[in-house]
């Protein structure tokens, strides 16, 4: 399914809220992870820990880039796609 969503924003916290709200990426610095609502639109949560086995962010004039891709092939959406420099970019 391609994204719904075309950018996404970093916001730091130290728990990520219950209620997430979509186009916002919430890190944690403190608990090396990080979550969003997938951008497909379909409204499930998409949690990207952070370390060198699973995904590296990397902030750059406070753009966030996620490395590898996010592919959510355990959710109905399917979806699978890059966030680089705050813009959300098909695989
Ligand atoms: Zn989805």
């Amino acid at each position: 399914m391609a994204s719904l969503l075309k950018s996404i924003t970093a916001c730091f916290v130290t728990f990520i809220p219950d209620r997430i709200e979509e186009e916002i990426l919430y890190i944690s610095k403190e608990y090396n992870t990080a979550t969003h609502l997938c951008v497909c639109g379909c409204g499930e949560r998409v949690v990207t820990p952070l370390n060198h086995m699973n995904w590296t962010l990397i902030m750059d004039e406070g753009k966030p880039t996620l490395t590898p891709s996010i592919g959510s092939f355990s959710l109905p959406c399917k979806s699978h796609y890059f966030i680089r420099d705050g813009k959300i970019i098909d695989a």
